[in-house]
């Protein structure tokens, strides 16, 4: 195990607190330990914002039963990746059964054996952590370190929902290198890798807000999410970005538009309600990003999606 990682976090759900003790005092000392003594409080832990890594489920419990909480954490696509372990008293064949067909990962009966336990308890969190490793490396973009297309369509779309819900404004900025072919021409492949590096860290440390998200979109162009922000709000970040990078002063010899590395940028937002759809935003941003290299690239253009019109920044 990693020392550096943070400790895992285990769930006892057992409506007997003796039971929790037993286990708990056991597993605390590698691991975080949280306990709840009815289904109710054992779902609202695994939906908070710190869900656990692994959950130890008692089945008979007053009011919400084991069961019937493994249901319900595996409909939710929440709460469906926590493994499961149940520990009880049920020991019939056809309980243990249905258990594993609830998709449970373990099943245990008490009276259990303590070192068992816990060597079973890590068998799986040690998958989990695998699992958690392997599911962050396929958001990240391995050249840059951002995150990739693929995790800027999970954020969008969850913004997006998030925005239609809270009714606020939901901001979107496409980027893309000027005349990087050239570079790639005139410096050779490994600069260009260089240089995209070094302008997704900038672009990356010119957003700040929690939710704001900066994503490699493609080859030589970069995605911005940034919630809770309108067409002005998105037009100073853009502008800002638009500086900084010029500001880097990375050579292009083969610019004609200047004689550093660029970028031009398109900007749009949008109030996502029943009338409007997410093709609307990433559509607008699209075209004032066209428009912005159309002009003479190294610049910001804002979209008017309403209006459907494109504006210079000023
Ligand atoms: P424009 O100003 O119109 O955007 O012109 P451009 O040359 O930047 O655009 P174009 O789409 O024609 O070329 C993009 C180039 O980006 C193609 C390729 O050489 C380069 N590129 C894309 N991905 C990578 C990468 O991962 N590494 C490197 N080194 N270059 C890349
Ligand atoms: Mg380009
Ligand atoms: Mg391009």
């Amino acid at each position: 195990m990693n020392r550096k990682e943070p400790k895992q976090t285990i769930l006892i759900v057992d409506d007997i607190p003796t039971n929790i003790k037993v286990l708990g005092d056991t597993l605390k000392k590698e691991f975080t330990v949280r306990f709840a003594t009815d289904g109710l409080k054992a779902l609202e832990i695994a939906q908070s914002s710190s869900p656990p890594d692994i959950i130890l489920l008692d089945i008979m419990m007053p009011g919400m039963d084991g069961y019937e909480v493994c249901r319900r954490l595996k409909a939710s696509e929440q709460t469906q990746h926590i493994p499961v372990i149940f520990i009880t008293a049920l020991s019939q064949e056809e309980d243990e059964t249905k258990g594993l067909e609830l998709g449970a990962v373990d099943y245990i009966t008490k009276p259990f054996s303590l070192p068992i336990v816990k060597i079973r308890v890590k068998t799986h969190l040690e998958l989990k952590r695998h699992r958690d490793m392997l599911e962050r490396l396929s958001m990240l973009d391995p050249l840059t370190g951002i995150p990739n297309r693929r995790r800027f369509d999970e954020i969008f779309e969850l913004e997006w929902k998030r925005a239609e819900r809270d009714a606020t404004f939901l901001a979107l900025i496409m980027i893309d290198i000027d005349f990087f072919k050239n570079f790639n021409d005139q410096y050779e492949h490994q600069s260009g890798d260089e240089c995209l590096i070094q302008v997704a860290q900038t672009l990356v440390h010119s957003v700040h807000r929690p939710g704001d998200c900066l994503a490699r979109y493609g080859g030589e162009e970069f995605a911005c999410i940034l919630p809770g922000t309108d067409i002005q709000g998105a037009l100073r970040v853009a502008e800002n970005m638009r500086e900084e990078i010029e500001g880097l002063q990375i050579p292009h010899d083969r610019s004609p538009v200047s004689p550093y590395v660029t970028i031009s940028l398109g900007a749009a937002s949008i109030l996502p309600a029943r009338m409007n759809w997410p093709e609307k935003l990433l559509t607008g941003a699209d075209h004032a990003l066209y428009q912005a290299k159309g002009e003479g690239r190294n610049r910001v253009k804002i979209v008017d999606i309403n209006l459907g019109a494109v504006f210079d920044s000023p």
